[in-house]
């Protein structure tokens, strides 16, 4: 019986009770289909030896593997983290091109690639997930494997200049070709990805988002990726969340406005509270009355980059907080940690406003789930980049310019102010479009996608 493969970075941990979104979602399909999930533990090994794990949970096999210590310096830290991250998240200055990067990507990726074709069987389905696995289908082909294989970038994908600043963008962008189905978040993306291929290498367009490249037909799509509101809507009812919010309501005076993300310079953390600043410089009266809670998850923190930000971040918070607090009031909490996943739909609902403002995004899951965590008769209100992906569904969040600090201040204000009735609409507006495009719809496009190019193909 055929079933589905899915390849990404990282797998769900079977022994976790709550995964992200996205893990659920691609397990609960995953149990449907009987799968199988190839990836990283997150361990990393002192030999070279690593060691590959099978195991079974509810029906799904995870085969999990270590990373020797070479492969997560130069793969995981390296090309993933040091080249292809920035590059496609706009900061080509960040962007590290040490040869030994992209020789330990193309091993590691090919090391994956031979414990995975030993495992896929004739008709099963195959889907490659995001950056750090791009030429994973490339690897597979060369091993002869004919099966439909797809492939999902959860990031964006940046215009051709920027791609082109990798030494050999041909070789990693040609692999894409090697799909059946290539999926990106927004109609931009797909965009750039056209613009690229058309120009940089020999793929005739026969078709809408359709290609032709060495005998094979290569579709792209547009699939941009939801939450599980469900998940969302069953965490405000635990007696942990009862607990929180009566806290929240013992505990705190004034408006919060959150902010949650890793801490990642892609998210605009920095100009946040330029903003957050510009806004009681516009606001005098709303000192003391308003506070900004950022959560940053830690991330990547053996990358210089983000050690940078982190420091940034320390002083940043300290000085406004110097500058602005008193004895009782601090306008900005900051808490450099993991917080609990199902503490955050209560977060999110006793923040008045949710600061979303990234400076570049494949689609931003904390603006969907701030949304959906929302009590529908006392709604607070989005502020959302215009440069997340999840901007071109959401037009009715307050749409900023993240690079503007005075503009985001402005929304700030708006957002304090908004009446009872535009914040309903605009709730109820957000909401319809991520109830109709949540994770399961994701899931299901992109896969009856690939699955009717298979037939296409054979036909
Ligand atoms: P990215 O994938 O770039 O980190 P997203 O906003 O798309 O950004 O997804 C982040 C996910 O991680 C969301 O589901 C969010 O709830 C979760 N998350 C972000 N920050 C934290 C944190 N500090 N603690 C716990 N979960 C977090």
């Amino acid at each position: 019986m055929s079933k589905l493969v899915v390849i990404s970075n990282r797998t769900a941990d079977p022994d976790e009770s709550r995964s992200g979104g996205l893990a659920v979602a691609l397990w609960s399909t995953l149990k449907q289909s009987g799968g199988m999930w190839i990836g990283w533990d997150g361990r990393v090994c002192s030999h070279d030896n690593p060691n590959m794990t099978c195991r079974r949970a509810e029906g799904v096999d995870f085969f999990t593997t270590e990373l020797t210590g070479q492969e997560y310096k130069n793969f995981y830290i390296g090309y993933a983290n040091s080249v292809l991250w920035p590059v496609f998240h706009n900061r080509t200055d960040l962007a590290e091109h040490d040869p030994e990067f992209k020789l330990f990507y193309e091993r590691t990726i090919r090391r994956v690639a031979s414990s995975c074709f030993m495992r896929i069987s004739a008709g099963d389905v195959v889907w490659v997930h995001d950056y750090q696995m791009i030429t994973c289908g490339a690897e597979l082909r060369k091993k002869g494997i004919k099966n439909s294989i797809g492939f999902f970038l959860h990031i964006p994908f940046p215009p051709p200049e920027l791609i082109r600043c990798i030494p050999d963008h041909a070789w990693l962008i040609t692999s894409l070709l090697s799909y059946d189905l290539v999926g990106f978040q927004t109609e931009k993306d797909f965009q750039n990805f056209q613009k690229y291929i058309l120009n940089h290498t020999d793929a005739e367009l026969i078709g809408e988002k359709t290609f032709f490249f060495k005998g094979r037909k290569i579709r792209a799509g547009v699939f941009p990726i939801g939450i599980d509101t469900g998940e969302i809507l069953q965490a405000l009812e635990s007696e942990r969340s009862r607990e929180l919010n009566e806290r929240f309501r013992r505990e705190r005076t004034g408006e919060l406005i959150v902010g949650v993300d890793r801490l990642d310079y892609s998210k605009g953390l920095p100009q946040r509270i330029h903003s957050i600043r510009e806004f009681f410089a516009r606001c005098p009266d709303k000192k003391k009355a308003v506070s900004l809670l950022q959560i940053a998850a830690p991330s990547r923190e053996k990358v210089t980059a983000y050690e940078k930000l982190s420091e940034e971040m320390d002083y940043l918070s300290g000085k406004i907080n110097g500058d602005l607090g008193d004895m009782h009031w601090s306008p900005v909490s900051y808490v450099h940690r993991n917080v609990e996943r199902d503490d955050l739909p209560v977060i999110y609902r006793n923040s008045r406003v949710g600061l979303v403002t990234p400076l570049c995004d494949g689609m931003n899951l904390v603006a969907k789930e701030y949304v959906a965590s929302q009590d529908p008769d006392n709604p607070g209100v989005l502020i959302l980049s215009e440069f997340a992906g999840a901007a071109h569904q959401l037009a009715d969040a307050l749409l900023v310019n993240p690079f503007d600090a005075g503009a985001t201040a402005r929304a700030i204000e708006k957002a304090l102010n908004m009446p009872l009735e535009e914040r309903k609409s605009r709730h109820t507006s957000l909401m319809r479009s991520i109830l109709d495009h949540d994770v399961h719809w994701w899931c299901g496009e992109f896969l009856n996608s690939l699955k009717e190019q298979e037939i296409w193909m054979v036909a």
